[in-house]
């Protein structure tokens, strides 16, 4: 997700944002932006770079801007589902794209259908639109403010209304969002990988509960609901994020580099080599080596051609990936006992694969180390993983993972140590997939809507309850640097 405010290149910056975002959603990319009074528009399914061609760019004038990569985690994967979602509303044309999931998107849309609201997508973002058209507020800022009272869960959103461009982060932060200045131009972005690309300069994070309005006034800040348990994804430097990038104002690569660490000093292993399953496990295998003492090596090689298994949403190429996607360099690994680096294991049958693909290249042991605990639940705010009764560790105990994926041993970082490894607590951070406490309540279904979230030493904490309206404070202008 990517918005620049201010600059005559506003589209092919933003393309470029984009490229820098791919890692966060392959199925489809759009960009909106201002001009002469309308919204002009592009979107397709596919790559940011197979979509937007000169010809395509250049049917995007403005100097404003709003761009998403999708991959679905609510609505389907169909081009009526991409974003950004173009709207014209009693409070002007509007384009928004949005990063997260909203845990009660469908009561809100099924109250909203009773009362005669048309949604014309699947997707939870549509409902930011319809809180907003309907507010009784007089301007954008607090319509959009009205909306975000009512909805609940993960959202960093970019909203392109008028030539001004907003974005809004979740009063738990789950997923990151930075602001940034290029020159005189103001953008935000996902992941700060993107500011390095445009050569933009990281100004800060967008806070919980912050919206920020970028216009010819420069940069303003309000706040929609400050103060509360922030519930940062730790999923994000664990796996999502680029390490390049800085979330939560810390380097994944750094932090993936303490999981290792750590790792290494909660499971040791006596190998001759540490070997990560790239590219997600290239700086935990680093910390690994480092604290173990043994030699690092690329055991494993990615054809980078191939798309990221774990996000593809359809399980026949999620099969055919693995294949294709991994070789086992036989020089490192022959007659070698090895370390295996991954980040997680999610069904456990890509893990399975990997170490019979360094046993048949002639590896002596494969000893599996996780810089992640056990993934046993679902995911509701904006991360797809399977359902719980697909996720091998919430099913089998840790002896039978290892006998499943065929290993020679298997250790995964302890909740505590990641936790620490990355400086922050369980009451700053959403740990739900590992630990089940879930911070903000989830939909009833398979998954139970729990009553507390986990707090220090593992003593339980009583969840908020965030249906209760959310304060409003003033806006506070800040002028352009
Ligand atoms: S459940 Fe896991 S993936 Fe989802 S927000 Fe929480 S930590 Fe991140």
């Amino acid at each position: 997700m990517f918005g620049i405010y201010g600059h005559p290149d506003a589209a092919n910056l933003t393309y470029l944002g984009l490229y820098a975002l791919q890692h966060r959603g392959q199925e489809s990319a759009g960009i909106a932006t201002w001009q002469g009074g309308r919204i002009h528009f592009e979107r397709a399914m596919g790559y940011v770079a197979d979509i937007f061609d000169e010809a395509r760019l250049s049917r995007l004038p403005g100097d404003s801007a709003v761009g998403h990569v999708r991959y679905s985690t609510a609505g389907d994967s169909h081009l009526s589902n991409a974003q950004p979602i173009v709207y014209k509303t009693n409070k002007g044309p509007l384009a928004i794209a949005h990063n997260g999931n909203l845990v009660n998107a469908d009561e809100i849309r099924r109250e909203l259908e009773d009362e005669g609201s048309i949604f014309t997508t699947t997707s939870d973002t549509e409902v930011f639109l319809h809180l907003m058209a309907r507010s009784r507020a007089e301007n954008v800022v607090a319509a959009l403010k009205d909306a975000l009272s009512r909805v609940r869960g993960a959202y960093s959103l970019v909203l392109l209304a008028g030539e001004r461009v907003i974005a809004a982060r979740d009063p738990q932060g789950f997923r990151p969002l930075t602001l940034g200045r290029l020159g005189e131009a103001q953008v935000v972005a996902s992941e700060t990988c993107a500011f390095d690309l445009l050569d933009a300069e990281l100004v800060r994070d967008v806070e919980p509960g912050e919206m920020v309005i970028l216009d010819a006034g420069g940069v303003a800040s309000t706040s929609f609901g400050m103060g509360r348990r922030t519930a940062f994804c730790i999923f994000e430097p664990v796996y999502f994020a680029r390490p390049d990038s800085t979330v939560f104002g810390k380097s994944v690569a750094e932090a993936r580099r303490g999981f290792g660490r750590r790792l290494a000093r909660e499971h040791p292993a006596m190998v001759d080599v540490v070997v990560p399953v790239p590219d997600s496990g290239v700086f935990a295998a680093l910390g690994f080596a480092e604290e173990s003492g043994v030699p690092y090596a690329m055991g494993l090689v990615r054809n980078h051609y191939v798309g990221r298994t774990f996000i593809e949403p359809r399980q026949a190429i999620r099969n055919f990936g693995v294949k294709v996607k991994l070789n086992a360099v036989r020089s490192v690994v022959g007659g070698k006992r090895v370390a295996l680096i991954d980040d997680s294991i999610v069904r456990g049958t890509t893990s399975k694969k990997i170490v019979r693909l360094l046993k048949l290249a002639g590896a002596l042991e494969v000893h599996m180390r996780i810089s992640s605990p056990p993934t046993r639940n679902p995911c509701h705010y904006g991360i797809d993983t399977p359902r719980r009764r697909e996720l091998i560790a919430s099913t089998h105990e840790l002896e039978e993972i290892r006998e499943f994926i065929d290993a020679d041993s298997l250790g995964y970082l302890s909740i505590e140590g990641m936790l620490q490894a990355f400086g922050r607590s369980e009451n700053e951070m959403c740990a739900a997939c590992f630990t089940g406490h879930y911070p903000v309540p989830i939909a009833t279904g398979e998954e139970q809507v729990p009553l507390f979230v986990g707090g220090p030493n593992g003593v339980l904490l009583p969840a908020l309850d965030l249906r209760e309206p959310v304060a409003v404070s003033d806006t506070a202008a800040t002028p352009a640097a």
